[in-house]
């Protein structure tokens, strides 16, 4: 290439670069995949190296993210907050071993000591505390200002208002059975221990979306009509940066921390030594950080995480790599963009070219239809797909996609496969167009799509599509958690007619379950039982069965404890139902317009024929207890155990047994042991009992 070549192509570079900038760090909707970023901003990097003349302050390569948006006030960092260099390849892994060793003039077979974390796919974020109180929260922006989103940042349960006390803090690290602290030296301990609170410290770390809430919210948006987004990490960007902080409230953000900016009235001498403190302060310090003694231990730690990182429950997208001594990383020092102490690996993208065989169309419990892609088997990421979703109309209309078509698709952690592109150089022109039918492809009923939605829906509540949907949601784990009436039970059930809606379920009897495949006399007296037994369920969990749109669990425990009885909520007006706390009025009307509906009521005077009238004492919620799952572990000193679970369901919480994601905090004594460490691993908001003390009204 010659230079007037090269200055073509870098010039051509920077503009596309800059253009995905703006789509993804400002507008949240990135209109490439990151590989395909990735591979750009090589490019650009690689040409910038054989023409350094070429290089302008203004390159993509000198700068980070993009400038702040004008919706927020913006907030200049005392220290910039930087990129990392990446390394596609174990030997670009090795490549930056041997530099660190070469600049810190290390003999090349000596060890250098590093901390291995996991790359979070998130969004970087700034948290300033002065004596030991939450008062800034912004984003990175361009690295040297960016938006102040202290409100939003405050609805984040993971980001602690106060900095705890040390000795509060260390009782959990100590922790007998976190493998990570077993290594941590007990004198190392206690010197930490002597600390004070810093006097201002501003620790970085990365907001993120669980997939599991990626996929609540971009469920309800689908149902609602809005677009979904994309991946957890365009959600979480998209939640965090809302004017509004009482939408990023909704969102359930987390936040795992991974270092420290500026620092005053505090001192440090390793980077895994600051991330031990940061827990202990109080901060979610990911679980799954490593101490390792050279490249090797860093190598294999990069295998067994591109391994296993489908079994997280939030993406990564690499795994960071950082020398550990604080006095060497000051040695190494920065280059433009990012420091030379620190580098990027980032995993192989999770993608793969297929062909669009059809596009099918689904018919869900509350009639959306969606379109399904039918592809040619795959493997990607180790896991053979068939199917993606293509979410609705619109979304097919602005990818362009085509009946045949090749297209690249990608899996991001357990996600649900999803079509990236289409390779439009492949058509070979006997591709088709996608029309969404005009009629329910299931039932053959009218369809209609509200004006301003994007979801065409069945309006037939009789649709056999809708109604199996319906049922098995009423029998799902989270609703009435009817054992034995899975799928493949429903599926026979409507397609027989034994049963019509889920009322009918309790007047089945064992001749007529014995008509189903692979049914035999034990089984059916068991789902029977399993069928009879869900008539002690709860209101909230009744209320959630029976599917109405918008009402999640949440709603329904709303409700619950807010009308007291099925009866109540079914004579409510929609005035009323509006007024209740929580309940607007698009939830309101969707509610009102269930009832309204005769063929509902008739389902309801069933279920009431046959004992189903739960009630709930109504109460006044306690502000943080209200619906929320606590989980006590290890001694407690100012309650008895039985006291503390006692207080909590009085104040309208729930106390479990054992941690789960499902478990909101967990509440730890002293010689807190193995629910400790389960609540680390899954994110658990963990209180020390004079947290809880203070939580109390
Ligand atoms: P980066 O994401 O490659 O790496 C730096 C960032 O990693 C840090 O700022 C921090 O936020 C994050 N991080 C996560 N876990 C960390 C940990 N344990 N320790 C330290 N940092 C951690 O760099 P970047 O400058 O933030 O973004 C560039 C990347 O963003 C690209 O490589 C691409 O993947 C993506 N991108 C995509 C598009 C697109 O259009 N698809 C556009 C711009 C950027």
């Amino acid at each position: 290439m010659n230079l007037a070549d090269a200055t073509a192509r870098i010039e051509y570079l920077k503009q596309q670069i800059n253009f995905h900038n703006h789509r993804y760090y400002v507008l949240d909707d990135p209109e490439v995949s990151d590989a395909e970023y990735d591979a750009l901003m090589r490019e650009l990097m690689e040409l910038e190296g054989v023409y350094p003349d070429l290089v302008t302050p203004d390159s993509p390569t000198q700068r980070v993210g993009a400038a702040p948006s004008a919706g927020f006030e913006s907030y200049a960092h005392r220290l910039p907050m930087l990129s990392l260099s990446n390394a596609f390849s174990e030997d670009e892994l090795s490549a930056f071993d041997a530099r660190v060793k070469r600049m810190l003039d290390l003999a090349p077979d000596a060890g250098v000591e590093y901390v291995a974390e996991l790359k979070i796919d998130g969004l970087a974020m700034s948290l300033t505390y002065e004596d030991g109180t939450f008062i800034r929260g912004a984003t990175r922006g361009d690295g040297y200002s960016g938006e102040d989103i202290t409100s939003n940042l405050r609805t984040i349960r993971a980001i602690p208002t106060r900095l705890m006390l040390r000795d509060q803090g260390m009782k959990g690290s100590r922790d007998r059975e976190e493998p990570e602290l077993t290594l941590f030296p007990i004198a190392q301990l206690s010197s930490l221990n002597a600390q004070l609170l810093p006097d201002v410290i501003e620790v970085r770390g990365e907001v993120y979306l669980t997939l599991d809430e990626f996929q609540r919210i971009n469920q309800q948006r689908e149902e609602t009509g809005e677009p979904v987004f994309a991946n957890p990490r365009n959600a979480a960007a998209g939640s965090v940066r809302q004017l509004d902080p009482a939408i990023t409230a909704k969102r359930r953000l987390d936040m795992f921390v991974y270092g420290i900016g500026f620092l005053a009235g505090a001192d440090f001498s390793t980077h895994w030594d600051v991330l031990q403190t940061l827990r202990a302060w109080g901060f979610k310090v990911n679980p799954n950080i490593r101490r390792c003694a050279g490249m090797n231990d860093v190598l294999e730690y990069v295998h067994e995480w591109t391994e296993k990182r489908d079994t997280l429950n939030y993406d990564i997208d690499g795994i960071v790599v950082k020398v550990n001594s604080l006095a060497l990383q000051d040695r190494l020092g920065f280059v433009a963009r990012s420091p030379r102490w620190a580098t990027a690996y980032k995993f192989a993208p999770t993608q793969a070219t297929t062909v669009i065989c059809d596009i099918i169309v689904q018919v869900g419990r509350t009639g959306a239809l969606t379109p399904v892609a039918d592809m040619e088997p795959v493997e990607v990421g180790g896991v053979t797909v068939s199917r993606a979703t293509l979410h609705n109309e619109d979304e097919i209309r602005r990818k362009e996609i085509m009946i045949g078509d090749t297209v690249v698709i990608q899996r991001a952690g357990d996600v649900i496969p999803e079509v990236v592109r289409v390779i439009k150089e492949e058509r070979k022109g006997g591709e088709k167009e996608f029309t969404m039918p005009t009629t329910c492809p299931v039932c053959g009923g009218t369809v209609e799509r509200p004006e301003g939605e994007a979801v065409t829906r069945c309006v037939n509540i009789a649709c056999p599509a809708q109604i199996k949907a319906r049922i098995g949601h009423f029998a799902s784990r989270t609703a009435m958690d009817i054992e034995g009436v899975g799928p493949a039970q429903v599926e026979q059930l409507v397609e027989t007619g034994l049963v019509h809606d889920p009322g009918d379920l309790y007047a089945l009897h064992v001749d007529q379950l014995l008509t189903l495949d692979r049914m035999g006399d034990k089984l059916a007296k068991k789902i029977l039982a399993h069928i009879a037994g869900s008539k002690d369920a709860t209101l909230p969990r009744l209320v959630y069965g029976l599917g109405i749109r918008h009402v999640g669990e949440h709603v329904a425990q709303v409700l619950a404890e807010h009308f007291g009885s099925l009866d109540a909520i079914q004579a409510a007006t929609e005035d009323e139902l509006s007024r209740a706390p929580e309940i607007g009025p698009v939830i309101a009307h969707s509610i009102a317009d269930f009832f309204a509906e005769p063929r509902n009521c008739a389902v309801l005077d069933k279920l009431r024929a046959v004992g189903l009238t739960p009630t709930v004492q109504k109460r006044e919620a306690a502000k943080g207890f209200d619906g929320k799952t606590f989980v006590f572990t290890g001694t407690l000193t100012q309650f008895k155990r039985e006291e503390a679970e006692e207080k909590v369901r009085l104040l309208g919480g729930r106390a479990a047994l054992s941690v789960s994601k499902k478990t909101d905090y967990v509440v730890a004594g002293e010689e807190a042991g193995s629910k400790l460490t389960k609540a680390r691993e899954l994110g658990v908001t963990v209180l020390s009992e004079d947290e809880f003390i203070g939580m109390l009204p």
